[in-house]
């Protein structure tokens, strides 16, 4: 990991949180990332939506940053149960993750659509986090590297550059399964994802690549210090203060 690409932990709570534990936890974070001397990371926490407001207020000054867990690609409009990038910047938000597999699966969000969430994320001000990753079926094929690759092709928008993008590997397989893959494995997935990137951004080397599955306090280091990898999508283990505080500070020595 080099100076130029830094650290960045993103914890998605996902649909979980009451205002009460919410508040309690991103105190917690807020409150761990204050007291620790974590100047070269950026630790970021995407609660449900309802909730930014709230968290966006409890961690301000502390550093923490907040963001979405997805976004409409209109700013506005006939589309109910849904959210703009606009209104969750309104919120406090200054992230969005677009494309987690569980939106591409419950959803059936194509490569398209993650692409114009993107596009609309650049529209509001936010910093979009594009998630790509294979299937169990799809590792067992053999194909990888070759849905990595189209995935993030079909989901990037033009014009994309280190500064307003981050991409996240999530082998589908490993989210929420306390499975991951060999640091080697990731450092695979990550160096092709940065050779695909090359032909897609003019700055490629500088794109910050987080590895997403099952990442929890005890192997965060292993997984942060594979090759290419700058950083974690935090699911599961981003719900209890002191595990993800754990896995921000094993990003120290990644
Ligand atoms: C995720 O949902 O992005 C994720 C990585 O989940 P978990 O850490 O629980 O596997």
């Amino acid at each position: 990991m080099t100076r130029s690409r830094r650290p960045l932990i993103a914890g998605n709570w996902k649909m979980n949180g009451l205002r009460a534990d919410a508040l309690a936890l991103a105190k917690a974070v807020a409150d761990g990332v204050k007291r620790s001397s974590w100047g070269d990371r950026e630790v970021l926490i995407c609660p449900p939506a309802q909730l930014i407001g709230l968290v966006a207020d409890a961690v301000r000054g502390s550093g923490v940053l907040v963001g979405g867990q997805d976004c409409h690609p209109a700013a506005n409009g006939a589309h109910t149960g849904d959210i703009s990038a606009e209104m969750l910047r309104d919120a406090g938000a200054g992230h969005v993750i677009v494309g987690h597999s569980e939106r591409r699966t419950d959803c059936g969000e194509t490569d398209a659509i993650v692409r114009a969430k993107a596009e609309a994320a650049w529209r509001a001000g936010l910093l979009p986090i594009v998630c790509i990753g294979e299937t169990l079926a799809e590792r067992e094929a053999g194909r990888t590297l070759a849905v990595l690759e189209s995935q993030l092709k079909g989901s990037m928008p033009v014009g994309a550059t280190a500064a307003r993008l981050v991409v996240a590997y999530e082998p589908v397989w490993a989210i929420g399964t306390g499975k991951t893959p060999t640091t080697s494995e990731v450092a695979a997935a990550h160096a092709h994802i940065r050779r695909v990137l090359a032909g897609l951004t003019p700055d490629a080397g500088l794109v910050r690549l987080l590895y997403g599955g099952s990442v929890k306090g005890s192997n965060a280091a292993e997984l942060l210090a594979a090759g290419d990898v700058d950083g974690a999508l935090v699911g599961g283990a981003s719900l209890k203060a002191d595990e993800f505080l754990a896995i921000a500070k094993a990003a120290q020595s990644g």
